[in-house]
């Protein structure tokens, strides 16, 4: 059989959307709806290009810093998470906050502050630089050490080699973020581990979902934009688990017909910060090409929800949270 007649699309899930990035997402909607427009968002609300732009169009106005948000405004944390020296500007400069942090995020800041309490000197595995590791570290930035990846173990320095725990990242490799603690605790042999995984529920499904499908696929597509860590990382595991190639697109737009020379498999998924529209229209462009048939590989099923922050909690009864799930923006051009 030939590649051009067994052409055939598998696609992953879970993919896409997180309960945390669900819940963010819907509180700036929601913000717009009860204060008005413009509501302040300090960075981006989740790393997807099409998400920003489409709150943009809504009035929201994404900042970098809090000292860009006019006196008394509102802003809304991202669900990246800030640090305690945020909340204090926000507070010095009289401005109404909604903590959009995803609360798998607050889990980890949490888990900083006792091991900190406890005088730990704590090791943070994580992408130096991306703004939920400034956040962490910003919650005991005198104990705490960023590593990111095992090549960088030997440089950590701790006053007392019994006194050493680990935290990570959210959306981390599992695989990487493993070989980094094995190589912690040849060196700290006592090293203390977090309460529970701190990689996230929604990272670790969309990784084995992808593994699952890569193997049988010459060509595996990550719909996800470049600064989202969780959709670069589901390139980086496709190639691992044996995918020939794997890009990483925005959208649609950003598919070339190049990749598809030789192909009879192609993987589809997306990061946790993305759309199902994107996915669809890569879905549709893949059709025009011959890869109509779609399958769809179901690895976990997830029903975890977050309620929104309390600022915008519906009060009257019979309104329920329950309704955070599974809201996609319009269908809007990307
Ligand atoms: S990827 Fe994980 S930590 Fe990040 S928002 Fe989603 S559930 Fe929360």
């Amino acid at each position: 059989m030939t590649a051009t007649n067994r052409r055939r699309v598998l696609l992953a899930k879970p993919r896409g959307y997180c309960a945390g990035v669900d819940r963010a997402v819907v509180t700036v909607e929601k913000a717009l709806e009860q204060y008005g427009a413009p509501i302040y968002v300090r960075k981006q609300i989740v790393h997807n290009t099409h998400v920003v732009r489409t709150l943009e169009e809504r009035g929201a106005i994404f900042v970098e810093e809090t000292d860009e948000v006019p006196e008394g405004a509102t802003v809304v944390f991202s669900a990246h998470g800030v640090s305690p020296a945020v909340h204090r500007e926000a507070a010095e400069r009289g401005l109404k906050t909604i903590d959009a942090t995803c609360p798998l995020v607050t889990k980890v800041h949490k888990e900083a502050q006792r091991f900190a309490a406890e005088d730990h000197d704590i090791i943070l595995i994580g992408h130096t630089g991306h703004e939920e590791v400034e956040g962490t570290s910003g919650e005991a930035p005198e104990h705490i050490q960023i590593v990111d990846g095992p090549d960088e173990v030997d440089k950590v320095v701790v006053r007392d080699p019994d006194k050493v725990s680990w935290l990570s990242q959210t959306t981390l490799s599992v695989d990487e973020t493993k070989a980094a603690v094995d190589a912690l605790r040849k060196r700290f042999p006592n090293l203390i581990d977090p309460p529970s995984d701190d990689i996230c529920y929604a990272t670790s499904n969309r990784q084995a979902a992808v593994k699952e499908i890569a193997p049988q696929c010459e060509l595996v597509v990550v719909v996800g934009s470049a600064n989202s860590s969780n959709s670069v990382r589901l390139v980086e595991v496709a190639l691992e688990a044996g995918a020939d190639a794997s890009y990483l697109v925005d959208n649609a737009s950003f598919l070339k017909d190049e990749w598809l020379e030789g192909v009879a498999t192609v993987g589809v998924t997306s990061g946790a910060s993305v759309p199902e529209i994107l996915v669809r229209q890569v879905l549709e462009w893949l059709a025009e090409r011959g890869f109509g048939d779609v399958e769809e590989i179901e690895t976990e099923r997830e029903k975890l929800t977050f309620a929104l922050p309390k600022e915008l909690r519906p009060s009257r009864r019979g309104d329920s949270e329950g309704s955070l799930r599974h809201r996609s923006l319009p269908v809007t051009p990307v």
